[in-house]
């Protein structure tokens, strides 16, 4: 019997892109990217957070994803499919789908802009997220996480004074100060600590 299979949680839905009223105001002598209307919890870890809507309905994006969601899943460590607890209760360990960094799959990468899995849903993520098949995916437990890093687009102003983006999807460091004031960050990345990998799921 075929299962049904999830929307993910990580995974943001046409309806809920918004308008980003995006401009620089000028703070201690330097420019920093903000919003016409900025909430002051729209800024995190020096960074202007991209705006989203939370509707969780409507044509599903799934090649993109949800910016407060993702974060939500890093800091919370959460499930990427279900957006429940990606904590192994009985060992306090977090079940992760790593890329890894060479073919054989032995390489798992150290810092990630993926969110975890729980276990329940490893089989589902491995099966059906694009952004895990395009690389070789491995899968692990991990014993902490902490931020060390945005994706992000950076901003800056052209001849005329109007904003342009300068970079697309860059990753950029939390002490890369003068990079973040211009940035409008999408995904936190999160190093991993304490890694290790373990058998594939069956079925
Ligand atoms: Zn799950």
């Amino acid at each position: 019997m075929a299962t049904q299979l999830h929307k993910p949680y990580v995974t943001p839905y046409a309806e809920e892109t918004l308008d980003l009223p995006l401009a620089f105001e000028r703070a201690a002598g330097s420019l920093q990217l903000t919003y016409r209307d900025a909430l002051p919890q729209e800024r995190m870890f020096g960074a202007l957070w991209a705006r989203c809507g939370i509707a969780r309905e409507g044509k599903i994006q799934w090649h993109q994803v949800h910016t407060l969601r993702q974060r939500r899943c890093m800091l919370k460590r959460l499930c990427r499919v279900c957006g429940e607890p990606a904590t192994d209760p009985d060992t306090g360990r977090i079940s992760w789908i790593l890329p890894s960094e060479s073919a054989d799959g032995l390489r798992p990468a150290r810092s990630t802009a993926h969110p975890p899995t729980c276990r329940a849903h490893l089989g589902e993520a491995l099966a059906t997220c694009p952004h895990l098949r395009r690389e070789t995916p491995v899968v692990c437990t991990v014993g902490d996480s902490s931020p060390i890093g945005v994706l992000a687009n950076l901003y800056g102003e052209d001849n005329d004074g109007r904003l342009v983006e300068t970079s697309h999807q860059v990753p950029i460091g939390l002490d890369e100060f003068h990079l973040l004031s211009r940035a409008l960050a999408t995904q936190l990345i999160v190093r991993i600590e304490d890694l290790r990998p373990e058998l594939p799921p069956v079925g």
